[in-house]
């Protein structure tokens, strides 16, 4: 049986990322979302294990201490990680996995699945990108402008990525992305 794609989705926070992975999950069935763990608390709406595993800082070090994560970062002053197993085996299955992940994690996972998709979902400008951190309504004043200094440090890292995919119209950036998707498995290398 052939290994399932790994197909890591970054970009800066408030580019759409969530959004975007909700459409590809209806749009795309088939593909494994993978649950990320987290030190940040739930956002209103929010459900364990559906969004996120919310952990405490002790159970996230915990998981780190004993490999459980793929990857794993600390983001605008919380911890975010893969959790290891769960990929592993949905590939192994022949599945394909995405990871909706920040920048630093998503270079981890490419030194370590460097046959990866690796795919970089960029905002139309960053005044959008202030705009929709800004209308989420879920972050204080300091916490919005923590992460726009770091959306433009990850701007950066974009060639680091296989694809660009800017994110101007959520179906024609989720319509990108599936025609990647599809280009990926039709490689001749796989064969
Ligand atoms: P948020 O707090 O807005 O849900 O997520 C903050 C950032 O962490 C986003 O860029 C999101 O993609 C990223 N993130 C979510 N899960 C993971 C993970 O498992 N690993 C890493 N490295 N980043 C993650």
């Amino acid at each position: 049986m052939n290994k399932g794609l790994l197909i890591v989705l970054s970009g800066p926070s408030g580019v759409g990322k969530g959004t975007v992975c909700s459409v590809l999950r209806k749009k795309m069935p088939d593909l494994v979302y993978s649950v990320s763990a987290t030190t940040r608390s739930p956002r209103q709406g929010e459900i364990d294990g559906v969004n996120y595993f919310f952990k405490t800082r002790e159970q996230f070090q915990e998981m780190m201490a004993c490999d459980a994560l793929l990857e794993h970062a600390e983001y605008v002053g919380n911890c975010y990680g893969t959790p290891r197993d769960f990929v592993e085996r949905t590939l192994a299955g022949g599945q394909d996995v995405i990871l909706e992940i920040e920048v630093q994690g998503a270079l981890k996972v490419k030194e370590k699945f460097p046959e990866g998709v690796f795919i970089f979902l960029v905002p139309p400008s960053l005044d959008e990108l202030k705009q929709r951190i800004t209308g989420r309504g879920t972050e204080t004043q300091d916490t919005i402008n923590h992460r726009m200094t770091v959306a433009e440090e990850e701007m950066n890292l974009l060639s680091h990525y296989d694809y660009a995919v800017v994110n101007d119209e959520i179906e024609a950036a989720c319509h990108r992305i599936e025609s990647i998707i599809t280009a990926e498995h039709c490689k001749a290398s796989k064969y």
